[in-house]
């Protein structure tokens, strides 16, 4: 198959979802410590020898692109973390690749990933206040922030902003302000339970619909292909405002994705107890159409929704 040659194959699940999106963890590690995503101390990490190499994900790329995934997105921890992920970036064959980061490292060649062929950056900074972000990100160093999104020229650049009670429900204004200064899409999203922490999610229902009383969002919303997030038009500029609402509006009827943890383990749903262990048949099956066979096996086991929406590992283990 050619590079930009779209599969005809259709990856389904029992609920007859197609699943054409599969979001890759490249490493567990981070440099910063959101309360919301990982403890002060980290989580254990994964061993070395389990993270799958760039030639492994290479594969994946390959045998799930001709099962019909057509979007891919590289996740973490913090994937430019990853020694040599700018240059695993630069030689992907597939367009349109997405990618989400803190862009909170400090000398972060943006440059460089200005010139990487994406179909979008997604970028997370939860207050627009030095010492809010420190306090929520424990190591972050907003002017950090600041300085790598200035120099970022990416068309579809959107900002993920979790919203928490009593924390930064007063930046909301000013963070869609800073979307349109900084030609981005800021997108709402309710916390959702992954780690024992001390913050509250705030409901993103309260909030969109004082938005649209006070005429900063117009009521019509909505959603770009099975995207988790509703969008509403700013009213007297250009672009939208987005909302990923988890808790209160479940969007798993919908759900087309599978995440690909950093060791190789498959997780079919967020909140899913069980992984699929990938690696040990990439390692062993040499034969890219039984891996096909065992995952088109393994997807009808994703569930129609979680049992409980809480997780067991931490976003940052399971590739956010
Ligand atoms: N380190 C990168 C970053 O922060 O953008 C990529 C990985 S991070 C796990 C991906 C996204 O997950 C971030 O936008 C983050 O805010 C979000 N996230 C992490 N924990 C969350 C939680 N408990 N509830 C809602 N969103 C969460
Ligand atoms: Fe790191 Fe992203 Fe988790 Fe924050 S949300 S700790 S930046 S992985």
């Amino acid at each position: 198959m050619s590079d930009f040659t779209r599969p005809t194959i259709m990856l389904k699940d029992s609920f007859d979802r197609t699943i054409d999106y599969l979001r890759v963890s490249l490493t567990d590690r981070c440099n910063l410590r959101c309360r919301y995503c990982m403890p002060e101390e980290g989580v254990e990490k994964f061993q070395h020898q389990d993270i799958l190499s760039f030639e492994e994900i290479n594969r994946v790329i390959k045998i799930t692109r001709e099962l019909g995934i057509s979007k891919f997105r590289f996740t973490g921890g913090e994937p430019f973390l990853r020694k040599g992920a700018l240059e695993f970036f630069e030689e992907l064959t597939i367009r349109d690749i997405y990618i989400t980061s803190n862009l909170a490292i400090e000398g972060l060649d943006v440059e460089r990933i200005n010139q990487l062929k994406l179909g979008g950056l997604n970028v997370s900074c939860d207050s627009l206040e030095p010492a809010r972000y420190h306090r929520i990100t424990r190591w972050g160093d907003l002017n950090v922030f600041i300085k790598n999104i200035k120099r970022v020229k990416i068309d579809n650049l959107k900002i993920n902003v979790v919203v928490i009670k009593d924390f930064n429900e007063d930046e909301i204004v000013d963070f869609i302000r800073f979307g349109v200064a900084h030609r981005a899409t800021i997108r709402f999203i309710e916390k959702m339970d992954f780690t024992p922490d001390d913050m509250e999610f705030s409901s993103l229902q309260v909030i969109k619909q004082r938005l649209i009383d006070d005429q900063i969002i117009g009521p019509e919303s909505y959603r770009i292909h099975n995207s988790v997030s509703e969008y509403h038009p700013l009213i007297g500029e250009q672009g939208s405002v987005g909302f990923i609402t988890p808790i209160t509006n479940s969007f798993c009827a919908g759900c087309n994705k599978i995440r690909l943890k950093a060791n190789g383990e498959l997780k079919l749903c967020l909140f899913g107890k069980d992984s699929y262990n990938l690696r040990d048949i990439l390692r062993t099956e040499p034969d890219d159409d039984r891996v096909k066979s065992w995952l088109t096996e393994i997807i009808r086991y994703k569930p129609a929704e979680p049992i409980i929406k809480k997780a067991d590992e931490t976003m940052a283990e399971i590739g956010g």
